[in-house]
């Protein structure tokens, strides 16, 4: 069997499958501290005899095999999380091999292998929530470099109209600060969920959603991006960032129709999990 995590800031999601990824059984569980969230996911997973796991994980993580702080969550504004030895926790309790990634990597693995971009060799998942996080899969791999990709935390120009001044604790007015649901919430003062299809405030966000598909586009070239997440619940915003898009990129580059390349999640809310599954089977089969 194989073992997943997708760690997120709120919740984590574990599930076992089978070889073919049909999951067998999921549990939700609290995002609280280290400890106490490790316990619970232990015993979930100390039921079933899993061959490998996979961990997506929100961070900032480090990625790189080399350093010593290889499987950690590292500088996250979760004060709690910081500096937490997250992977060689599972290696250490489970002593199978255990994939390593950032959510949205494993996200992106999950699209590409299985989902809107299956018959695609590349794509940039990126997912609009809580926060802003972008992964990508070029050349066969999850895209990790010294670190990984922090797509969502790029100064995108401001929208001429728009006087809020960002919301990242970081960054003040990078993408995130930006066009976060919280950012969208700190804009006009209304939960994102509440407001109308016709309120400016989608303008704005597709203003800035269109400029992180123009960034991603002319640097990664990649065969699609797709937009995941909570704010991309509003089914009209897609259509926004297209017709946006196209402006900016004014027709530079030949790309599929934009209905093929700016696209939302074939998952749905399981690019994650299902990604992360296929992280344990990329580590079993290293
Ligand atoms: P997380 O980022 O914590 O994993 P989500 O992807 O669900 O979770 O993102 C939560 C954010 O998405 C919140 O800021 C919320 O306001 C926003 N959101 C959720 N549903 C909608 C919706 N239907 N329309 C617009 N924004 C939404
Ligand atoms: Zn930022």
């Amino acid at each position: 069997m194989l073992g997943a995590i997708e760690a997120g800031g709120t919740k984590f999601v574990c599930a076992v499958s089978d070889d073919e990824l049909n999951i067998i059984e999921k549990i939700s569980i609290p995002t609280t501290e280290p400890e106490e969230t490790f316990a619970q996911v232990f015993d979930f997973f100390d039921q079933f005899d899993l061959k490998a796991i996979g961990i997506g994980s929100f961070g900032p993580i480090d990625t790189n095999k080399e350093s010593s702080t290889y499987g950690y969550i590292t500088s996250t504004p979760k004060l709690k999380w910081q500096n937490t030895d997250f992977q060689g926790a599972f290696v250490r309790r489970y002593q199978v091999p255990v994939g390593w990634n950032t959510d949205v990597n494993a996200a992106a693995l999950g699209e590409v292998s299985l989902g809107a971009a299956r018959d695609k060799n590349s794509c940039v998942y990126i997912t609009v929530g809580t926060g802003i996080g972008g992964g990508a899969f070029i050349n066969g791999e999850p895209l990790t470099g010294i670190s990984h990709p922090e797509m969502g935390h790029f100064y995108p120009p401001k929208h001429a109209e728009d006087t809020y001044e960002g919301c990242c604790d970081f960054h003040g007015s990078c993408l995130e600060g930006l066009a976060s649901g919280p950012a969208i919430e700190g804009r006009f003062g209304i939960k994102a969920e509440e407001l109308g299809e016709d309120h400016k405030a989608w303008e704005i966000e597709a203003h800035y959603l269109a400029h992180a598909a123009m960034a991603y586009t002319t640097i990664l070239s990649p065969s699609c991006i797709i937009f995941g997440g909570g704010v991309m619940n509003q089914t009209h915003l897609i259509e926004k960032v297209r017709q946006k898009f196209d402006k900016l990129l004014n027709h530079y580059l030949q790309l599929p129709s934009l209905d093929e390349y700016i696209i939302l999640p074939g998952l749905g809310n399981e690019a994650g999990i299902k990604g992360s599954l296929l992280l344990a089977k990329r580590a079993l089969n290293a």
